[in-house]
């Protein structure tokens, strides 16, 4: 199995020539986009292509190859939070564990010290880095200068702007970006089989990222979850505060256990928001939730182009301050507060009337 990371055509180009070519190796990656976009895929592909044994690296078939796939490659390690370190006497606070610890470094920079155990490179994936903690970004940074030879090391982050610019400038980056809609639809049907109509709308809906694509097709409640998401993102729209704090304070209360599914909301949330933002600028063919659009034009109908720019900045301040460990229900009671309400009875008129 050869690269199959879809839409990236130029960090893939980069890649390929790397492995291909060993002076045109760097010793450090940043691959930086949004998620689902192929960037861990990528990362593995790079690592097999690095040290596979087969014809045409990455052969997929090898054993490098194999281990490499399964996550038994000694050469082969990703660090990411909550991960391994070799300091067994010391306890990790509750603050240190929320993000990758500085004893992780540590041990990574044991053990990229030695020589490849089994393979060419010692290939160290790194993600998510911008949840490096900040005195594990700076100890990164020594190695960052100084890697041993055949050490690969690669940053894997969807959030750029958070990672020190020293660390940023010690790495060759690579932008992954959204595929076009027309490739990832075409994958659908040709390599996952999928029915063309579903292909098509799951292009659609993806917005670029072939990885949520491929999960939406194999995983129905994802769609169930989705729709969910959607209908609550379109009735919060219209509540009163009383309605909305109810709904901060159960989202909220479930993100300590369902951190990915909170944030996933908020990120349909988004969705659901820059529709109205685009129907409302008088963009309504690059909407999103085609399936939506009646309902989303009468929202539209009375909301300002700028009550909507409000609504997205609230939703993406909320999700940060998440990320940053501020109080859930208080980060989505202050973004509640800050969405603009659209009211019902305009729609339900509108509506009637359509
Ligand atoms: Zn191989
Ligand atoms: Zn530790």
């Amino acid at each position: 199995m050869p690269w199959t990371v879809i839409g990236q055509d130029h960090a893939l180009g980069v890649l390929k020539n790397a492995a291909r070519d060993g002076g045109r190796l760097a010793h450090a990656y940043l691959f930086a986009g949004p998620a689902h976009t192929g960037k861990t895929l990528a990362a593995l592909q790079f690592a097999q292509a690095l040290n596979c044994t087969g014809e045409e690296p990455p052969c997929g078939r090898c054993r490098a190859c194999e281990k490499i796939a399964s996550g038994a490659h000694p050469d082969v390690e990703v660090v990411g939070v909550g991960g391994p370190c070799n300091e067994a006497d010391h306890a990790h606070t509750a603050a240190d564990s929320r993000g990758i610890r500085i004893c992780q470094v540590r041990r990574m920079e044991t053990v990229i010290s030695r020589a490849p155990f089994e393979g060419r490179y010692r290939v160290q994936i790194i993600e998510p880095a911008e949840r490096l903690n900040p005195e594990a970004e700076v100890a990164l940074l020594k190695t960052l200068e100084e890697p041993p030879p055949n050490v690969v090391l690669i940053l894997i982050t969807e959030q750029e702007d958070k990672l020190l610019e020293t660390v940023r400038s010690r790495a060759r980056r690579l932008a992954f970006g959204g595929a076009p809609k027309e490739i990832i639809e075409t994958a659908l049907r040709t390599r996952w089989s999928a029915e063309p109509e579903r292909a098509a709308e799951l292009a659609r809906l993806s917005g670029g990222r072939i990885g949520w694509a491929v999960i939406a097709l194999h995983d129905e409640t994802m769609m169930e979850q989705r729709h969910r998401a959607l209908a609550e993102a379109e009735a919060m729209a219209a509540a009163a505060l009383a309605e909305r704090f109810a709904y901060a304070g159960k989202l909220g209360g479930s993100y300590t256990k369902e951190r990915a599914l909170v944030q996933q909301t908020l990120e349909l949330w988004q969705e659901w928001w820059r529709d109205i933002l685009l129907i409302a600028a008088g963009r309504e063919e690059r909407a999103v939730h085609r399936d939506r659009l009646d309902r989303l034009r009468a929202l539209a109908a009375q909301c300002e182009v700028s009550a909507a720019v409000r609504a997205l900045r609230a939703i993406a301040d909320a999700r940060e301050q998440l990320e940053e460990n501020a109080s859930p229900v208080l980060a989505l009671e202050v973004m509640m507060l800050a969405v603009p309400r659209l009211r019902p009875n305009a729609v339900a008129a509108r509506l009637s009337a359509s």
